[in-house]
């Protein structure tokens, strides 16, 4: 079944054909670019292609030069003719490398300098994000290369083209199956009860386990043994368990906004206590026990009866 909340298939990509017998890109434009041949390949089995490679010109002080920054753009804008060699001395000349490159800004400045980040980068990226690219991550604006030929197309991709009939007709052929059922214009968790399944595989524990072996996440137990997260240290089981009922109650049963919050709620205050037991236990014990150490000291176990809680950073780690 697939159902969307959208009167139409195709998501971001729906491209209808106007009034005016001309097709729009209703979300924005978009430009099938790959280097992948099995994925054209693929689609190429229900559409047929026209060849179109995106090109774009940025209008600096009055002038239309082209954007992402090469060749072309160096020469128009500062009046030069350099060769490929040149325009790369050129831009070496300009960027000012920084120790970190952690915004936006830093990925550019690095890149072509300040003076060609303000002419090109700045404005756009202001108006485009309603953020300044100071407040943006470096990969927002690090995608956006800078050339030193004359390449001026906006991807470099080996496959660049557009469906011949559009986006929608392509999803349209892709899915007009008789084992696959379309629901227009609908949510999902107003039709939810409809999807028949016969069991469902909550495959979290195994995960959290298997992220945390191959990122070697492990804990050292009292006993000096090594455990992973879902492991079988009681802290862990518990905190899986807790997840499992958080997964269950409120993403797959239908349950009110309040009633999945209260829940969620419950399930947050359940790996806390799961995982700070000894320290909530040890903050209320007598102040003579606290004296030998820290909450997880040998003392403290002692007195609290609970093992240390080495599974503090366990499934929600
Ligand atoms: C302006 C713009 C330009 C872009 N340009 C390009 C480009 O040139 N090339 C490119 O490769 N990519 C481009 N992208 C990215 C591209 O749009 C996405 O990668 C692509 O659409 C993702 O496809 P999707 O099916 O995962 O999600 P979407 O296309 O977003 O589709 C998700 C659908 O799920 C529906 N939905 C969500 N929640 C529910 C619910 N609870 N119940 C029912 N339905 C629901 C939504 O209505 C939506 O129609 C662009 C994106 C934007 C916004």
């Amino acid at each position: 079944m697939l159902i969307d909340r959208r009167p139409h298939l195709a998501g971001n990509c729906y491209d209808p054909i106007g009034a005016d017998g001309l097709q729009y890109h209703q979300y924005g434009p978009h430009i099938f670019h790959t280097n992948a041949e099995h994925v054209v390949a693929y689609l190429s089995a229900f559409t047929a292609w026209r060849p179109f490679e995106h090109r774009v010109l940025a209008n600096v002080d009055g002038r239309l030069v082209p954007i992402p920054i090469n060749q072309t753009t160096i020469n128009a804008l500062y009046g030069l003719e350099l060769d490929q060699a040149g325009v790369g001395a050129f831009l070496a000349r300009v960027a000012e490398p920084r120790a970190e490159i952690r915004t936006s800004e830093d990925v550019i400045v690095a890149r072509v300098g300040r003076e060609l980040y303000e002419r090109f980068f700045r404005g756009y990226t202001r108006k485009h994000w309603g953020r300044d690219p100071a407040e943006l991550d470096a990969s927002v604006c690090g995608r956006i290369p800078a050339r030193t030929n004359a390449d001026d197309r906006y991807f470099t991709d080996r496959f660049q083209m557009m469906p011949a009939d559009g986006y929608a007709a392509m999803v349209e052929r892709m899915t007009a199956h008789p084992r696959i059922e379309r629901v227009l214009g609908v949510g999902y968790h107003e039709i939810a009860d409809r999807a028949r399944f016969r069991h469902i595989v909550f495959t979290g524990p195994i995960v959290l386990q298997w992220i945390s072996v191959a990122w070697g996440l492990d804990l050292i137990n009292e006993d000096r043994t090594l455990s992973f997260v879902g492991g079988y240290q009681h802290e862990q089981a518990f905190s899986i368990i807790l997840l499992t009922f958080l997964y269950i109650t409120v993403f797959v049963s239908r349950l009110g906004v309040i009633a999945s919050y209260l829940r969620l709620l419950i399930v947050a205050a359940g790996l806390a206590y799961a995982n700070y037991r000894t320290t909530i236990l040890a903050a209320t014990a007598p102040t003579g026990v606290m004296e030998h150490g820290s909450p997880d000291s040998a003392a403290t176990r002692r007195s609290t009866r609970w093992p240390a809680p080495t599974a503090c950073a366990c499934a929600v780690r």
